[in-house]
């Protein structure tokens, strides 16, 4: 994974351009619990298991600058995993080319999986997207996708971690 300079971001709140982009890949397979069963920490404990720049996604809902992240062109088979508890998100299968410069899917694996909450940020509505065992801000949901949902789930690459499928 290669790291980018974050310099475009100087100006930005949070000391986003010392913050490095995606460590290493940190799970090994994918997690298809039968139930999801919440995983509380506190901030501190995330600060000490997530980069800074995961930490800004995923705990604060920030969002990483389109074609900056590892996944929106991974055209790999296999599971994108939640980046904080590995939590199986999304399947390859699901994945299509949105052209936003993040990663795109039409559907989570399970709808369990995810959980949805109303985003007033931009001073509109906006459907935000969270990992449903710890909470950790994935991205949005649009209603402008492709079959057959008409779903868009636009990511973070950040908060997401790969897994291909030979190890699933
Ligand atoms: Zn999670």
């Amino acid at each position: 994974m290669s790291l980018f300079a974050l310099s475009c971001n100087a100006q930005s709140k949070k000391g986003v351009q010392e913050k490095q982009n995606v460590s290493e890949q940190v799970y090994d397979t994918a997690d298809y619990p039968d139930e999801v069963v919440p995983i509380v920490k506190s901030a501190d404990e995330w600060a000490s298991e997530l980069t800074k720049m995961e930490y800004y996604v995923l705990r604060e809902a920030g969002t990483e600058r389109s074609f900056t992240g590892d996944l929106w062109d991974n055209k790999k088979e296999g599971t994108y995993v939640c980046r904080a508890c590995g939590l199986a998100l999304f399947d390859s299968e699901t994945k299509y080319k949105s052209g936003t410069g993040w990663p795109s899917f039409y559907a989570p694996i399970k709808s369990e999986y995810v959980g949805e909450d109303t985003d007033y940020k931009l001073g509109y509505a906006r459907t935000e997207v969270h990992c449903a065992r710890c909470g950790g801000h994935l991205g949005h949901v649009f209603p402008d996708g492709p079959k057959p949902t008409g779903l868009r789930y636009c990511m973070n690459s950040v908060s997401m971690d790969f897994v291909p499928k030979e190890d699933n």
